[in-house]
């Protein structure tokens, strides 16, 4: 089959590879009929990501079809169509039973890298380096879907595929970004970055009840669709000050829910050469907007980190953050305990997700696809790629 594979930094390709095979009685082989290129592929385009090795297949958004079943599986059949979340969970362990199922037990056993630096490894994920999991991902004609009695979501063939695609990751992050921020109906929302996960960020906000929704970028095009296709105030984070400009919207309170939608690059904005790094580590270094959120939040409000982060990052205001009673909620999405809810909403005509799309290509573009979305050139939103 033919699969996108990682071979260094900003080198990608569509290489021809074997097909996969069922590796237990709980897999599933799906044949991809859609995959998305996301925010967090860029950490591992750009080389910020440990744990990545030549040959590694990428992806971790993709829904498609049913073509083999191990032993196990008893709610699939082959030719049924499934959306998979992109984190992979047994279903069974401590975590899965408190729906925490992005840090399942099982999915990741051999994460001692990942274990050494976090004290716990989180889950696997698709596509997503030796570090969570080495599992091939789903960039590809087909994929290996480990645990399948637990992950696919069945959907209805009524609906396309570019309407159901972000049900594997971005909108159950938006969702979940919210969620984690304990909005009340009527708070005001403050949303760092206007990328596909802030996007649905904006969304889900307005879903759940709140007061007013605020997004921050630099990019004209993101700012452009956070304002018309997902109703957000705006600001432009190169023009005005964040912090002024939202104490005078909160007549001097400051928003009660800050999210941060940017994660690794901070300050790269889609220029790995920008990403600010430390002199002596060369790790990845970027405190700002992480700051920004802390300062610029109510006292007593509550800050949600969707954003991924591939090193421990320097300068933290921890002392503005105590001081000011926020708290903070974080995570790689618990996608399992998410879709089928938002599914529904899809089904009740509350969203159509596919309003995110601005780029579609076939796979084997992929190498162009990949650096358009890492340069947000060309009002480059959301890349969906077909196999
Ligand atoms: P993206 O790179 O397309 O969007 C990030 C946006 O942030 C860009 O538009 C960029 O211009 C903007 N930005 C950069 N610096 C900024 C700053 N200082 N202030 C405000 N905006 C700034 O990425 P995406 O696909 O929207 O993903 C966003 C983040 O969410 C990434 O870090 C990604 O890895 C992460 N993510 C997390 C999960 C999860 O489960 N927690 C899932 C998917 C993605
Ligand atoms: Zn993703």
């Amino acid at each position: 089959m033919r699969a996108l594979r990682w071979h260094g930094t900003h080198d990608v390709r569509v290489d021809q590879i074997e097909d996969p095979a069922i590796e237990d009685p709980r897999d599933a082989i799906i044949k991809v009929s859609a995959t998305a290129i996301c925010g967090s592929d860029l950490h591992l385009y750009n080389g910020l990501m440990p744990g990545m090795r030549a040959g590694d297949v990428l992806g971790h958004e993709f829904m498609g079809e049913v073509v083999d079943t191990g032993a196990a599986i008893d709610n699939l059949a082959v030719g049924d169509r499934v959306v998979v979340p992109f984190t992979i969970a047994c279903g069974d362990c401590f975590f899965c039973n408190e729906r925490l199922y992005s840090l399942c037990d099982h999915s990741n056993p051999k994460a001692d890298q990942a274990a050494e630096a976090m004290g716990h490894s989180p889950s696997a994920l698709f596509g997503y380096s030796h570090l969570l999991g080495g599992i091939a991902g789903g960039q590809a004609e087909y994929v290996r879907v480990p645990y399948a009695d637990v992950g696919p979501l069945k959907v209805e063939s009524d609906y396309s595929d570019e309407q159901l695609l972000f049900l594997s990751d971005i909108y159950p992050t938006g969702w979940m970004a919210v969620d984690n921020c304990d909005m009340r109906p009527g708070d005001t929302v403050a949303i760092w970055g206007c990328g596909p996960v802030s996007l649905f960020a904006i969304r889900s906000a307005w879903m759940m009840g709140a007061g007013r929704v605020i997004a921050i970028d630099r990019i004209p095009e993101r700012l452009a669709m956070a304002e018309e296709k997902a109703g957000a105030e705006t600001i432009n984070f190169e023009k005005e000050d964040v912090y002024e400009r939202l104490q005078e919207m909160t007549r001097g309170r400051g928003p009660d829910c800050c999210i941060d939608g940017v994660g690794a690059e901070a300050h790269g904005a889609g220029d790995p050469e920008a990403v600010r790094r430390d002199p002596d580590s060369g790790e990845p270094n970027h405190p700002e907007a992480i700051n920004e959120m802390i300062k610029s939040c109510r006292k007593g409000g509550r800050l949600s980190l969707p954003g991924v982060y591939t090193s421990p990052v320097d300068g933290f205001a921890l002392n503005a953050l105590m001081n000011k009673s926020l708290s903070v909620k974080s995570g790689q999405t618990h996608m399992h305990a998410y879709m089928p809810a938002l599914l529904n909403t899809i089904e009740q005509g509350l969203i159509d997700p596919s309003f995110i799309i601005t780029h579609r290509y076939g796979l084997s573009q992929a190498a162009d696809a990949y650096a358009q979305f890492n340069a947000k050139e060309d009002g480059c939103v959301k890349v969906v790629m077909t196999p």
